[in-house]
C-alpha cells in the first residue's frame, strides 16, 4: 500500500462541478485521446435509462454501501441528492500504480476529503456560464423529473459558492475551448500555470 502523501498522487485529479454543466461529455472526450482514466465510483442511485452498471457507476444498494463504509473501503464518500456516492480505495490505487492519471468525477465534499487526504492531488471545477443556461441543460437532457430537476438546481446553487476553493476553474461557454483547457489543467502536475490562468473568471453572474 502506498503513503497517502507520495507524490505520485500528482497523478490524481478530482473534478467536480454542479450537474448539467457539462462534466461528464467533456471527460469523456478528453480521456478517450490521452493516457486519462477515470475511477468508477459507487452509488446507491438508481440507473438512468441507458447507464450501464461498471461503466458510469458500480450500482450498489444500500445494504452493500454501508458495509464498505464499515470496511472502510472508501477513500471518501458523501450523500449527494439523497443517494450515497463512493470512491473505492483500491480502485484508485490500482489505477495510480499503473501511471494513468486518474480522474475522479466527485462532489464538493468528496473533493475536500481528498484535498486533506492527498495534499498532492489537485481539483478543478466546471461551472456553467449561467444558472439560467444550466436549468436549460438539464431540462433538454430529458433525463431527470420535475423535482430531480428542481432538487439539482437548488444543490448547484450551493456547489456553485464552493468553486472559489478549487484549484482550477473552468466556465464551460463553449465546448471546445473548455475541452482545451481541462486537458491543460489536469496535465499540470507541479501547478506552474499561475493562478490568474488557473481560475477563470464568471461570465454571467446569475448564480
Ligand atoms: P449523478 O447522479 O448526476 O451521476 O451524480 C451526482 C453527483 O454525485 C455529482 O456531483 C457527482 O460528481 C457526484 N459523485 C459521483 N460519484 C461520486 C463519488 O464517488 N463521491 C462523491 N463524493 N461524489 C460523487
Amino acid at each position: 500500500m502506498m503513503n497517502f502523501n507520495d507524490e505520485i498522487f500528482k497523478n490524481l485529479c478530482v473534478v467536480s462541478a454542479p450537474s448539467g454543466a457539462g462534466k461528464t461529455s467533456l471527460i469523456k472526450k478528453i480521456s478517450k485521446k490521452n493516457n486519462i482514466i477515470v475511477s468508477i465510483s459507487q452509488t446507491t442511485r438508481k440507473p438512468r435509462v441507458g447507464e450501464k452498471d461498471g461503466e458510469d457507476y458500480f450500482f450498489v444498494d444500500n445494504e452493500v454501501f454501508q458495509e464498505n463504509i464499515k470496511k472502510e473501503a472508501y477513500l471518501e464518500y458523501a450523500f449527494v441528492h439523497e443517494n450515497y456516492y463512493g470512491t473505492l480505495i483500491d480502485s484508485v490505487v490500482n489505477l495510480i500504480e499503473k501511471n494513468l492519471l486518474v480522474i475522479l468525477e466527485i462532489d464538493f465534499q468528496g473533493a475536500e476529503i481528498i484535498k486533506q487526504k492527498l495534499p498532492s492531488s489537485r481539483n478543478i471545477f466546471i461551472l456553467p456560464p449561467s444558472l439560467s443556461e444550466l436549468e436549460k441543460r438539464l431540462r433538454d437532457r430529458g433525463t431527470d423529473e420535475e423535482d430531480v430537476i428542481l432538487r439539482r438546481l437548488e444543490n448547484a446553487k450551493l456547489e456553485i459558492s464552493m468553486a472559489k476553493n478549487y484549484d482550477y476553474i473552468i466556465v464551460n461557454d463553449d465546448f471546445s475551448r473548455a475541452e482545451e483547457k481541462l486537458l491543460k489543467f489536469i496535465s499540470d502536475k507541479d501547478m506552474v500555470i499561475q493562478e490568474e490562468i488557473r481560475k477563470e473568471p464568471l461570465i454571467d453572474n446569475d448564480f
